[in-house]
Formats: structure tokens, C-alpha cells, sequence
């Protein structure tokens, strides 16, 4: 089958015992046995529970994955795939990051003895020089988050070969409808559901996918033994929301790109950075491993101020401000003063992430509506 009709169908047949076209909310803790031992799939919520198994089976099939395992959020699945680690092993990622992700590697795992490097993962030659003898992992994102630089996969995959690491891809900004890492030879990926695959702005939720039986066990290890689990109600609506994908991005992505083009004309506007232009630095990468180059774009202004980006953020109407991204409702966010704000600003700034850079999460509403609203915006300030 074909991904736009996975997106409705893969993994899902109606409920056996009413026909069910949509898998109901089992909303319960426990299952009955019949005798000790034997059941019918299910023993206990927080190891399993049938409507999260319904989303894990639709998202399997999306990611062509073996098996997928759900999270009470993203920040829960990436906990427990780094919880495989051990002390005195060590991670090379990326000096782009999402905001939580860095916290999380930094604040939580750097002290229990895991050890980070943060590089341009877009360097590939920069990516190998940080490997070491203890290296266990590659833990890698791409669209880089907010500045969209793009990480070369298969060459991740070479490095991960080459150095025995497991690899692993934030795979949220793309999502499967754009990239398929386990495709190119990636040994894990992550999500967080709470964005385009959920896409309604309406639940916090995460997952991981792999086809290697070894690490999904201890992936479901940690589920069963932590139980960070999403409810059956959030399970619910992530497969609601990931049925819609396909029709959702291939809108989204058609905005962004008329928005990008629009802003780089703009004469208030500094850069803007958008894999799609022909002379991003990532663009034949983006081509290579994409099949579209995303609904996230970013920009500075040409008067580079704090003041001035928050003036301008705070004049838009149909554009929300508020933080996340991947919802059908477009949002603009300032990173280094909200989802950014946990990383060191010299950290940033080294990285490229500017005071006055702006985050756009372009959603599915008229392109005209969504230009206009920034063309005002802009002249207000
Ligand atoms: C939002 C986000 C996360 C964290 O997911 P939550 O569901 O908010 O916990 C991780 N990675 C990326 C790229 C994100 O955008």
C-alpha cells in the first residue's frame, strides 16, 4: 500500500467484537483472565493497552518499521532510549537541538555519568572526529530545530556502521510522510506525536520505532518498567490526527514554501532559512533523503533586535504565538527566549541561533490570509 493510504490503514482492522470502524478508547487499567495466565493479548495498562496498540501498529506502518512504542510525550521516548545507555558511555549529537532534548541529555543524563558532544551534525567530518572508543550512539535531528540545517543520513548510517554505534533520528519535524530514516539504514526513531502526527495541537504524546528486535525489547522494557504510557484517550486522538498526515503536510509544506519565497523578498527581512532554496547548503541533501522540504521555516529580521522580533510576534493575528509546532493552525515562536531558552546563549549564538531569529510553523490555512497576516505584521514594526 501506498503511504497516503497506510496513513488511514496500515496496522488497523475494525474492532472484533462490534465492528468498530475506529478502535474504541479502552479506557481501563486492568484485563480479565480466564485462567491465570491466559488472556487475550492484554494483561495490564501500562504494559499494553489496544488503542495505543492501534496507533503503535499505524505508526509501524508509516516509519516501515518492525514494532513502535508509545510515550506519554517525546521527552518520555527520548528518556528511554538513552536510559539503554550506561555510565561512561557517550553520545555525539547535534549542536541544534530541540531545547528539551539538550536539557534532557545535559541536566539529567550528563550527571548520571552518560557524556554528550554536541557538533554540526551537517559536517560530516566534524560528526566523526567527536566519536571515540566509547561512543555507543548517534543521536541525530533532521531539519535541525530552529535553524533547519540538514544532517546527511546515509552518511550517519556509514559512521554508525563503521564505529558499531546505534543510530537514532529525531524524526518529529520531518515526519514519516517526508523521511523514513529506517529506510536509509537508521537504527532507531523517535517522535514526538505531540506535533505533526497528532497535527490538532490537542495532545502531548511520543514514540519510537525500530525493526531491531534487541532494542525494542529494551524499549518495551522500559515501558513496562517506568510506564511514562500515554492514556488511551491521547492514544485516541494521535491516530485520529496521523490519518489526516498526508493531506495536512502536502498543504503545510505548498505554504511554507510560498511564505519562505515571500519573506526573502521582503525588504524588513534578513535570512531565511528554508531547506527548499536551491542555495541552502542542505538543499541536494534535503532532496536525496526527503520528498518535500517541510512546513518549518525561520528568519531574522534586517534590524536584528530582540525588541524588534518580539514587537513583530506579538502584531500577528492569524499566526499564534505560542511555542510547539506541527499543528493544522500556523504559530510563530521566538526560539532563544522560549523552547530555546534552556541552552546557553553563547552555546547559541556558536551554533548560529541569533537574539532576533523567529520560528515559523506554517499550518494549512489560505496562504493569502497567512502572507498578509506577516506583511502586516512587518510594517508595524
Ligand atoms: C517537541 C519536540 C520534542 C519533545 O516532545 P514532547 O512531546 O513535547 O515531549 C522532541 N523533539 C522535537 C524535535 C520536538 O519538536
Amino acid at each position: 500500500m501506498k503511504f497516503n493510504t497506510r496513513t488511514i490503514h496500515g496496522g488497523q482492522h475494525p474492532e472484533e467484537t462490534t465492528g468498530a470502524v475506529m478502535p474504541p478508547i479502552f479506557q481501563t487499567s486492568t484485563f480479565a483472565q480466564e485462567a491465570p495466565g491466559k488472556h487475550q493479548g492484554h494483561e495490564y495498562a501500562r504494559v499494553t493497552n489496544p488503542t495505543r496498540t492501534a496507533f503503535e501498529d499505524l505508526l509501524a506502518s508509516l516509519e516501515n518499521a518492525d514494532q513502535c512504542a508509545s510515550f506519554a510525550s517525546g521527552c518520555a521516548a527520548m528518556d528511554a532510549v538513552i536510559k539503554m545507555l550506561r555510565p561512561g558511555d557517550h553520545v555525539v549529537s547535534s549542536n541544534d537541538l530541540y531545547g528539551g532534548t539538550y536539557r534532557l541529555f545535559t541536566e539529567v543524563f550528563q550527571p548520571l555519568g552518560i557524556n554528550f558532544t554536541f557538533v554540526n551534525m551537517a559536517s560530516v567530518d566534524e560528526t566523526a572526529a567527536a566519536i571515540t572508543d566509547n561512543t555507543k550512539m548517534l543521536w541525530i535531528e533532521t531539519p535541525t530545530n530552529p535553524l533547519l540545517n540538514i544532517v546527511d543520513i546515509p552518511a550517519m548510517v556509514d559512521l554508525s556502521k563503521k564505529h558499531k554505534l546505534i543510530s537514532a533520528v529525531d524524526n518529529t519535524f520531518a515526519s514519516p510522510y517526508l523521511q523514513q530514516p529506517l529506510e536509509l539504514g537508521i537504527d532507531m526513531v523517535v517522535h514526538s506525536a505531540t506535533k505533526y502526527l497528532g497535527g490538532h495541537s490537542d495532545l502531548i504524546h511520543g514514540a519510537v520505532c525500530s525493526s531491531n528486535e534487541e532494542i525494542m525489547e529494551k524499549i518495551r522494557f522500559q515501558v513496562k518498567t517506568t510506564g511514562a504510557v500515554p492514556g488511551p484517550m491521547d492514544c485516541y486522538l494521535a491516530l485520529r490526527g496521523a490519518k489526516t498526515l498526508a493531506v495536512r503536510m502536502e498543504r503545510s509544506c505548498d505554504n511554507a514554501k510560498a511564505i519562505a519565497h515571500h519573506l526573502r523578498e521582503h525588504p524588513k527581512v534578513g535570512k531565511v532559512l528554508y531547506p527548499g532554496f536551491e542555495d541552502h547548503p542542505g538543499h541536494n541533501i534535503a532532496k536525496q533523503q526527503m520528498s518535500g522540504f517541510g512546513a518549518m521555516v525561520s528568519f531574522s529580521l534586517k534590524d536584528d533586535s530582540v525588541q524588534k522580533a518580539h514587537d513583530m510576534m506579538s502584531a500577528t493575528k492569524v499566526f499564534t504565538l505560542a511555542e510547539s509546532l506541527g499543528g493544522v493552525e500556523s504559530l510563530i515562536s521566538h526560539p532563544s527566549s522560549m523552547t530555546h531558552a534552556s541552552i546557553p546563549r553563547e552555546e547559541r549564538i556558536k551554533a548560529g541561533l541569533s537574539d532576533s531569529l523567529i520560528r515559523l510553523s506554517v499550518g494549512i490555512e489560505d496562504e493569502s490570509d497567512l502572507i498578509a497576516d506577516l506583511d502586516k505584521a512587518l510594517d508595524s514594526i
